[in-house]
């Protein structure tokens, strides 16, 4: 085990179109920090959609309780002490900044990628359908998606690797006081305080 890093608990939201990375990002950082001793949990989209949030479709009403549900479950974590990951589209603005407000130590990831660039990536092989009109409201092809304004921090990633993200987010989680990177004193570690 390395050093161990303390956190505060945050949340950690990414936002952006399918196949831009959210959810390849997401694991490198939860390994990342996991070797450092540093709880975390990953909820990610295409997950929460089979038990959480199954049966929800992708019309906005349905799109946004299922972000609703995930920013709920966020907060829950964050607030005792995990570092909580949210992989999923969420394609409306106006409800993450809603997560955002209700969410203790809320950090948004704006994964950006082109749309072409996605479209000859097509890890899910949804794009090819989407465009040939095949997949009603897919996000970025058949149905909106809108772009943060106010990201802590946007990572296109056509041009840099998952492992330096991945760090990025990591420096931002301590920019902002969420994370800490020296040791902690022994008596301030959530797993030595006394009973
Ligand atoms: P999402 O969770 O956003 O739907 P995935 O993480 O499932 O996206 O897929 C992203 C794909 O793009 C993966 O195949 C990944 O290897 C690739 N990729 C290429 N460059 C990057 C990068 N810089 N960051 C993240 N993913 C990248």
């Amino acid at each position: 085990m390395a050093e161990p890093w303390t956190t505060t608990g945050a949340t950690v939201w990414f936002t952006g179109l399918s196949g831009a990375g959210k959810t390849t990002i997401s694991e490198i950082l939860a390994r990342n920090l996991r070797e450092h001793d540093v709880r975390v949990e990953i909820l990610d989209g295409d997950v929460v959609r089979e038990n959480l949030s199954k049966g929800l479709g992708f019309s906005k009403e349905d799109r946004d309780i299922n972000i609703r549900r995930i920013g709920f479950v966020c907060d829950l974590l964050s607030r005792n002490g995990v570092i909580a990951i949210a992989a999923a589209i969420s394609p409306y603005r106006e409800v993450r900044d809603e997560v955002r407000s209700n969410t203790t130590n809320f950090l948004e990831v704006y994964a950006r990628c082109p749309i072409d660039v996605l479209s000859d990536r097509d890890v899910k092989g949804l794009y090819k359908k989407a465009l040939a009109g095949e997949i009603k409201n897919f996000t970025g092809v058949s149905d909106p998606y809108e772009e943060p304004l106010n990201s802590e921090l946007v990572v296109d990633t056509d041009r840099g690797t998952p492992e330096e993200y991945a760090d990025r987010i990591v420096d931002a989680l301590e920019e902002k006081g969420y994370l800490s990177r020296r040791p902690a004193p022994a008596a301030a570690r959530h797993d030595e305080v006394p009973a």
